[in-house]
């Protein structure tokens, strides 16, 4: 039996469950179907019928938000060290079913099983680093003054509203469930419509490893409705987001009556500039890496290669050879590196914008094709030739697609760089060290890489400027979020009071 045969056989085992039962809401510990009837979700592989899943109204939002309130006084109050049991307990079952988890992951979203059985693992150390930091989270300062002993300490927001996307659903989930538990925050968490099989997976994982019921809820459905009633429900205190620029606007105005504190990952359009004097073989195989991995349909992926003139020619002859040669498949064959996109209607996205590269004079070196004839699959595609202004260099595709401008020199290369409406990653290829400190100063971008891929230390401030999000994930910031900081001050002595009226 191959591989492939091997996973589809173990990936019918696990589906047969939902096939059956569909996807269900899981709200203060109990399973419940949403009142809003149900949808499809389907999968990019052949468009088949994954399984029925829930469609929650603001009903159902109103009772997880309600579950997530009841819940939240004894969660604020368990012990760090006990909720640090917990969250452990939950990272040591998601590694347990790791396989399960990525196998579903890839069946739904289309994602490469080489990717997908790492990203399981991944998000069960991100379970274990915030585990570690629940004893700590709620420490804070002295601040010393005269005659005055001020000391801050930090509290749980309150229940909070998780809403995710459909890239890599799974561990992007992680990122922000883990840390608002181990924060002491109780959660209602509305995933993707398109991607949902692997967070009811998480929600039962978590209720498995003995999570209290209500601490973490489950609502499926649209974000017109169960997403948008989430951001209004007065109950959520503040709602962590990582999807769409756009759709971050949206629910900063749904938000705005109850004064929600927001968090929010969005979109992204980074560049890799590749300077002459850069190591060009790892340069190559980095800007190969962080474009057409995960599909391209990754936020921190390096979408714009900005190319020094003097070495562009003989940069893109390797680039096109190589990009040809990426290896389009089923995505659970292990040997695949880009399988189909989440969907048709993302799909229709990234081909028109095949046609916008064309129309507007850019030259398409390679793919820019629909690749077999069902599933979602589009070949490796990569521009060269373009400049700052097309659409396809200052607009978000979120496919295996890549534009390449050329730039003369640093000034040149920064301008082109930060023309544009995102800020979240920038990569740099030099081995001119001056230059590589005053260009990443310069750059506008929450993250940066020098000489290297997008290689995540867990405890490092994740998140963008300018239209690709406000705030920071990771370590402390993330607490600085899901925690309000609350000062006290302590008179020492009897210092003088005014008096009036006396
Ligand atoms: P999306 O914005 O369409 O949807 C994301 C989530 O928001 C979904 O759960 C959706 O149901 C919900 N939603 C939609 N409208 C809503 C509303 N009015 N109120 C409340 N919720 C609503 O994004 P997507 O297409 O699922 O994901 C792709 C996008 O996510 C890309 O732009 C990508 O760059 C971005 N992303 C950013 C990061 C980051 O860390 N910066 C990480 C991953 C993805």
């Amino acid at each position: 039996m191959t591989d492939l045969a091997k996973h589809i056989a173990l990936l019918e085992g696990h589906l047969a469950r939902f096939r059956k039962d569909g996807i269900v809401n899981l709200i203060g510990g109990q399973d419940v179907a949403g009142t809003g009837g149900s949808f499809e979700t389907r999968s990019p592989v052949d468009d088949s019928l994954i399984a029925t899943v829930s469609r929650s109204t603001a009903a159902d939002v109103d009772a997880a938000a309600k579950a997530a309130k009841a819940a939240f006084p004894a969660w604020a109050a368990m012990d760090g060290k006990e909720r640090k049991k917990i969250l452990h307990r939950i990272a040591d079952q998601i590694v347990a079913r790791a396989d399960e988890i990525a196998l579903c992951e890839c069946w739904d979203t289309g994602q490469a099983w080489r990717f997908m059985s790492k990203a399981a693992l991944r998000a069960a150390e991100n379970f274990r680093y915030f585990a570690d930091q629940a004893p700590g989270a709620r420490d804070g300062q002295t601040l010393h003054a005269a005659g005055q002993l001020n000391v801050t300490a930090r509290h749980p927001i309150g229940p909070v509203g998780v809403i995710t996307p459909w890239n890599t659903p799974f561990m992007l989930s992680s990122w922000k469930i883990a840390p608002a538990l181990a924060a002491g925050c109780t959660v209602v968490h509305k995933p993707a419509e398109f991607s949902p099989l692997t967070a009811r997976l998480l929600a039962e994982i978590c209720r498995d490893a003995g999570l209290p019921d209500g601490v973490l809820n489950l609502v499926n459905g649209f974000g017109e409705d169960a997403g948008r009633a989430l951001t209004e429900h007065p109950d959520i205190k503040a709602i962590a987001f990582v999807g769409e620029s756009k759709t971050g606007s949206m629910i900063m105005k749904q938000g705005a009556d109850t004064l929600k504190r927001v968090h929010f990952e969005l979109g992204g359009k980074n560049p890799v500039i590749v300077f002459d004097d850069a190591d060009l073989d790892r340069a190559l195989d980095a800007v190969i890496f962080m474009i057409y991995s995960l599909n391209g349909e990754r936020c921190t992926s390096s979408s714009r290669l900005l190319v020094q003139d003097t070495i562009a020619d003989d940069f893109h002859a390797r680039l096109t050879e190589r990009v040809k040669r990426i290896k389009v498949g089923h995505p659970l064959d292990p040997a695949t590196e880009v399988g189909p996109l989440i969907h048709k209607v993302h799909f229709d996205k990234v081909m028109s914008y095949v046609a916008i590269g064309k129309a507007e004079g850019a030259t398409c070196a390679a793919g820019g094709t629909r690749a077999g004839e069902t599933g979602w699959f589009v070949t490796p595609t990569l521009f060269t030739g373009a400049t700052r202004d097309m659409r396809i260099a200052q607009e978000e595709v979120f496919g295996p697609f890549l534009t390449s401008i050329p730039f003369r020199d640093d000034a040149e290369a920064l301008a082109i760089a930060n023309d544009v409406a995102y800020g979240l990653t920038g990569y740099l290829w030099t081995e001119n060290l001056t230059r590589a400190l005053t260009f990443s100063d310069a750059l506008e971008a929450g993250m940066i890489w020098v000489n290297s891929e997008n290689v995540r230390h867990l405890p490092t401030p994740f998140g963008g400027v300018k239209a690709s999000g406000i705030g920071r994930d990771g370590g402390d910031w993330s607490f600085d979020f899901y925690m309000e900081t609350k000062n006290t001050s302590f008179a020492l002595g009897k210092h003088k009071i005014q008096r009036l009226g006396a």
